[in-house]
């Protein structure tokens, strides 16, 4: 399995429009940015997205314009889902989007006009996708939300953006025994916002899963580009890890 990260920004994104944070200054200096959070795997061919936020269509492009085969929703905030409308005109064939009922009502809705096959799943049940054993954990957010946990070759990906730490006794049992663990990390530890995690939080509950390897995404402007945990747009990683 190859995990990319197409984007680790929050909604804004970095730099935000109109600041001029070190940052921000910074990164319209070099060119860095980070780009609104979605995750591409790949598995022996085949593409999923998770999320299709609304940097689309620059990230597919900068990833070699994949062939996507499957998209999961993780919740209806304009961030996470409102670049589905890049496929329109480059992909004919009818793409299944998969996320729980809730999201995929909504946001379903809102693409209406647009072609796709909705795939209901329930959460703690795996589900094949693309020769995967995938299964959603409902998170904690201000909407419906779930974290991805991804099984294939015998690794294990999770991905849990956005969420607060607090979180139930079997999503944390989904998130446990990971090799790449991506997490919500948005502000600084002195920032606490009641709907995601700081960087602090994000340790923490990184502490207790224990995964192989641990990363933050969905970071805002306020993060600095030397953050040690802080990934970076179109990061890679090949899992398992010791072998190609
Ligand atoms: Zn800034
Ligand atoms: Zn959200
Ligand atoms: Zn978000």
């Amino acid at each position: 399995m190859h995990v990319t990260a197409l984007g680790t920004g929050d909604v804004v994104g970095t730099p935000k429009i109109g600041c001029d944070c070190d940052v921000c200054r910074e990164a319209r200096q070099t060119g860095k940015q980070r780009l609104r959070t979605s995750i591409l795997v790949e598995h022996k061919g085949k593409h999923l997205l998770i999320d299709t936020g609304p940097d689309m269509r620059a990230q597919l492009l900068a990833a070699g314009s994949p062939h996507i085969d499957a998209v999961i929703w993780t919740h209806g905030h304009y961030d996470h889902f409102m670049g589905f409308g890049d496929f329109y005109r480059v992909q004919r064939d009818l793409i299944p989007v998969y996320g729980i009922a809730e999201v995929l009502s909504y946001c379903g809705s809102i693409f209406s006009f647009m072609r796709h096959r909705e795939v209901v799943m329930t959460p703690y049940e795996p589900m094949d996708i693309c020769g995967m054993s995938v299964t959603l954990f409902p998170v904690m957010h201000d909407t419906p939300t779930c974290g991805v946990r991804i099984e294939a070759d015998g690794a294990v990906f999770v991905y849990s953006c956005d969420t607060t730490d607090q979180l139930s006794a079997p999503t944390l049992e989904t998130m446990k025994g990971a090799d790449l663990l991506l997490l919500d990390g948005i502000f600084p530890p002195e920032v606490h916002i009641s709907k995601h995690m700081n960087i602090r939080d994000a340790e923490r509950l990184a502490e207790r899963l224990a995964p192989k390897e641990f990363w933050c995404v969905h970071m805002s402007h306020k993060i600095r580009w030397d953050y040690r945990y802080g990934a970076r747009d179109m990061q890679t990683w090949d899992l398992p890890a010791n072998r190609e």
